[in-house]
């Protein structure tokens, strides 16, 4: 057994079904092309039978990104690993993943399937994932629950099939690190044709225990990880891939074993997913968060001052966090704006690198000094929203003490010009009213937040508005140096990916989450 642990990223998969984690195709491009400079081994960039969607981000992503192996999941049913074998096939190493839950639970109560069912299944679908590539990986849904003499013939009779990674799930997050790493132990022990065929773990982290259940597994021999970048996905996630990797790297003495992980790529990874969903990580997260390290946080002990090692396991600098120095005015010229962006971690194509500029110069006009933390939300609100039904052109808002607060906004719906006027308890009630009104939008407003990205009364408002409509979730996002207008930018974007998600679902075929 070697001592290369895979990291099989499933960000764009599991981690995009959690509740306002979606993303639209460009934005699921721009992730998988910072997920291969990360340099992640696998990429599984979706599920391609789920919907038409789904199965166009697969297939451009495939195409797209050329240093990892990109896969597609399928549950084992003709029709799914058909889809799946199509979307990946421009890819340079294509990977099929089929998975069946072989759970009593499960087989009984979701796919009404004796055990017998089920095996056959499973050992069809992998013959015929092997139709379109060699690379075929099998997941028993639900294996920490499963009958383990029950999962033992089935990794058996895949392998015999053709599967070259088995994957043993932690589905609902109810194992714990002893129980994970005997259950490692004894598939290697007692599947008789295992040889070297890789055994992966996907844990979620319903107690917490996702990243501890993963390396205990790594421990027994496992020598895949399937993980997301930020730990998102469904419920309360999937393990963490920053958390797992600087584990292994950080405390190499006690595993032996390390990733192909480029580290120095983790911090903008989390920053770029963090900026297409709008949904940031708690300040004390491992690895990400903001407070992290001890000296970005302000706690300049006496220890940290003498020697960073003290009370420093690892450093910002080997995650890819910057200090949050003085970047760049209004005289920086094109191409430091591009090294810049290059930098933290951004490659953008030609006609992006232009709409950025034009919005940085305009930024650079109204604010003495631009951030890190500025050019991320600049790149994210002038890359990453090109193909919305919703554009804002301007907004105008009177308000103050004796005033009834007053809105005037004007958009942009695919090619028609709209302006209307409003009133509302406040400005940003008037701006959303209005706004509300020309969108006929009926969604329900959960949440809203402002905070200033940088410090300085100059300072850009980043807003986050949530909104909740027919079981759909959208998280929005805006950034300006006037809040109103920031908070409009944030309701139309929260907007844009609702109108994004319904088109989405039509055509939807299943409800299914997988592994
Ligand atoms: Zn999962």
């Amino acid at each position: 057994m070697d001592n290369v642990i895979r990291i099989f990223d499933t960000t764009l998969r599991d981690g995009e079904q959690s509740p306002g984690c979606s993303m639209n195709i460009d934005e699921k491009l721009a992730m998988a092309r910072q997920l291969e400079k990360l340099g992640v081994d696998v990429i599984e960039a979706g599920f391609p039978i789920a919907s038409p969607g789904d199965f166009e981000s697969v297939k451009r992503v495939a195409e797209t990104v050329r240093g990892c192996e990109i896969a597609g999941l399928a549950r084992c049913e003709p029709e799914d690993v058909d889809a799946a074998g199509e979307a990946v096939r421009g890819a340079a190493n294509p990977r099929i993943h089929v998975f069946i839950a072989t759970s009593d639970l499960h087989m009984r109560f979701k796919l009404r399937k004796s055990a017998d069912e089920v095996l056959r299944d499973a050992v069809r679908s992998v013959e015929q994932a092997r139709r379109y590539t060699q690379n075929v990986e099998f997941s028993a849904e639900d294996a920490t629950r499963s009958d383990p003499e029950f999962l033992f013939r089935v990794f058996q009779a895949v392998i015999e099939a053709g599967a070259k990674v088995i994957n043993v799930p932690d589905t609902v997050g109810y194992t714990v690190p002893s129980d994970y790493a005997r259950l490692i132990t004894s598939i290697r022990e007692r599947v008789p044709n295992l040889g070297d065929t890789i055994i992966s773990v996907h844990c979620h982290n319903d107690l917490g225990l996702g990243v501890a259940n993963s390396l205990a597994a790594i421990q027994a021999g496992a020598r895949q990880v399937e993980c997301t970048v930020n730990g998102i996905g469904e419920r309360a996630g999937n393990t963490s891939l920053e958390e797992v990797v600087m584990a292994l790297r950080t405390r190499r003495d006690a595993f032996g074993v390390d990733t192909r992980i480029v580290t120095e790529e983790i911090y903008p990874s989390s920053r770029l997913l963090s900026s297409i969903t709008g949904v940031s990580v708690q300040p004390n997260k491992a690895v990400v968060g903001a407070n992290a390290f001890a000296h970005e946080a302000g706690i300049h002990q006496d220890g940290v001052l003498k020697n960073v090692m003290t009370y420093e396991i690892m450093t910002p600098q080997s995650i890819g966090r910057s200090s949050n120095e003085l970047v760049l005015g209004k005289h920086s010229g094109r191409h430091a704006f591009r090294e810049r962006l290059h930098a933290l971690g951004f490659d953008l194509q030609p006609d992006q690198l232009d709409n950025a500029f034009q919005k940085f110069k305009v930024l650079a006009d109204k604010k003495k000094v631009i951030y890190n933390e500025d050019l991320e939300v600049l790149v994210a609100d002038a890359v990453l929203r090109m193909e919305d039904k919703f554009k804002l052109l301007s907004v105008n808002v009177s308000s103050g003490t004796g005033a009834v607060p007053a809105a005037t906004v004007e958009m942009a719906i695919e090619d028609r010009v709209v302006k209307e006027a409003g009133f509302g308890d406040g400005p940003v009630d008037a701006v959303f009213r209005v706004i509300g009104s020309i969108t006929q939008c009926k969604a329900q407003l959960v949440r809203y937040q402002v905070n200033a990205i940088t410090g300085g009364t100059d300072a850009q408002g980043e807003v986050s508005v949530t909104l909740s409509e027919d079981g759909l979730t959208a998280i929005g996002q805006g950034a300006h140096t006037d809040i109103i207008v920031a908070s409009a930018k944030a309701y139309l974007n929260a907007i844009n990916k609702l109108e994004w998600r319904r088109s989405q679902n039509v055509g939807r075929r299943t409800d299914e989450k997988g592994p």
